[in-house]
């Protein structure tokens, strides 16, 4: 017997029994899928997905190899729901496939490995602590680009896969838990920051700027310094018990505090402690009915207008946007917009195929890195025809597998976060 159970918090797929009936095979979903448009396989399409997880059910299909790859082939980007007549999760019923090939076969060994790091968060730091320091054995920096390539080959990463940089110091030990407005008082709302991994230790520039844009609205933050890693790579791995734990040092690592917002600045964590803790119970709903998306938090309080306010800028930078899947499918696409349009010194652009997935699907890059190459190609493609110079986004692993095709297509542009460019519009601060 697996020593993985799938605890009661969690769907099973049986419990998907009657979207699964409500599929009623039109294909619509076909069009929307990047994973489809690359290997143009019925298997590697919603209508197939759902095909095989009813012949399971039915018995009809064992849990065997070809069973485990047709699971694997998802980005778990939810889009074809978007376009789907029934609204069937695909996603979520490629989520629960995992769960039962996890709870059957155990995890593979690439999940083992992931979710034994992500589960512990003290060790997390240890590793990017020591990982930092043997980065330069490890890694060689990309030429002209700020990140890394591997210089031999290591488990599970492709060799020419670029990775952005581990800081030597995590974005919360950057800064106190509680990080006071400038005109500080009882009377201000009280946001909580859940950072994620990527913040916290390959993208602490993202955290940086999301403080000074607090300071700026004269808004005051918490850090919790005990929270985890969001769980999205525990749901993508099959891994319940994993997620159940996280969500338990997440809980309680936001109960000590009343807070207002629990904002997050990547679209990945939004979907891991927002949409999936609201499919739970008690407490972990309560938790994930708080999350907001940092930007569409902004947007709410008025830093649309309080940056057309500002002094224009002299020259000014084309800016194209990537709608990260977990805020587009959450119909997020106008706030980032919003923002990039009033931030002097942006000229923001529209670019072909923004709402497409960008590739990435967290363990999918992994087991499939040449699909996650071929959809990324794409992107570069929609990238280079827009003649923007920079391609921003609302996800810290959007950004990552942005400036991965960008660095294959061999363009010049450069991903990075909304965040970001709105920071580098404000005036200095006191503390600068
Ligand atoms: S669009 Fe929906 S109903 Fe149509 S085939 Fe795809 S999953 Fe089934
Ligand atoms: S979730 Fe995304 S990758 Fe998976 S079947 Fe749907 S469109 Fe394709």
């Amino acid at each position: 017997m697996s020593e993985h159970k799938t605890p009661g918090r969690h769907k099973t797929l049986d419990d998907f029994r009657e979207q699964i009936d409500a599929c009623v095979k039109c294909g619509a979903c076909q069009a929307q899928c990047a994973v489809y448009k690359s290997l143009k396989r019925e298997s590697t399409v919603a209508r197939g997905k759902v095909a095989i997880a009813e012949a399971l059910l039915d018995k009809q299909t064992p849990v065997d190899e070809r069973f485990v790859l047709d699971m694997s082939q998802c980005l778990l980007c939810g889009s074809c729901q978007d376009k789907c007549p029934n609204l069937v999760p695909t996603d979520e019923i490629v989520m629960a496939a995992r769960r039962e090939i996890a709870e059957r076969q155990g995890l593979s060994t690439f999940g083992k490995a992931l979710t034994g790091v992500i589960k512990r968060p003290k060790l997390m730091n240890l590793l990017a602590k020591s990982g930092g320091r043997l980065e330069k054995l490890i890694f060689r920096k990309v030429p002209d680009h700020s990140g890394l390539r591997l210089r031999f080959p290591v488990p599970f990463i492709a060799k020419d896969r670029y990775m952005p940089e581990i800081t030597p110091k995590p974005f919360r030990e950057r800064l106190p838990e509680y990080v006071p407005a400038r005109n500080d008082n009882d009377s201000k709302p009280l946001s909580a920051f859940f950072t994620g991994c990527m913040i916290n230790f390959t993208y602490p520039q993202i955290g940086e700027a999301l403080v000074k844009i607090f300071r700026f609205l004269d808004l005051p933050l918490w850090i919790p310094a005990n929270q985890g890693c969001c769980g999205l790579p525990a749901h993508a791995a099959g891994d319940a018990a994993t997620v159940d734990l996280l969500a338990d040092t997440n809980v309680n690592a936001f109960a000590t505090r009343d807070v207002d917002t629990v904002i997050t600045a990547c679209a990945s964590c939004n979907a891991g402690i927002g949409k999936h803790y609201r499919a739970m119970e008690d407490q972990y709903a309560d938790l994930g009915n708080q999350v907001e998306d940092v930007l569409v938090f902004f947007v709410r309080q008025g830093l649309v207008e309080k940056l057309r306010a500002l002094p224009q800028a002299d020259t000014s930078t084309r800016v194209a946007y990537h709608d990260p899947c977990h805020l587009r499918t959450q119909g997020i696409t106008a706030e980032p917009r919003a923002l990039l349009q009033a931030t002097p010194g942006v000229e923001f652009v529209e670019m072909e195929g923004a709402d497409r997935c960008c590739g990435l699907g967290g363990t999918f890059s992994v087991y499939h890195y040449d699909t996650s190459r071929s959809i990324g190609a794409r992107k570069a493609d929609g990238i280079a025809n827009s003649g923007a110079e920079l391609v921003a986004s609302a996800c810290p692993g959007c950004i990552m597998q942005l400036q991965d095709s960008i660095n294959h297509a061999d363009l010049k542009q450069r991903a990075c976060h909304v965040l970001e460019l709105i920071a580098q519009a404000l005036p200095a601060q006191d503390n600068e």
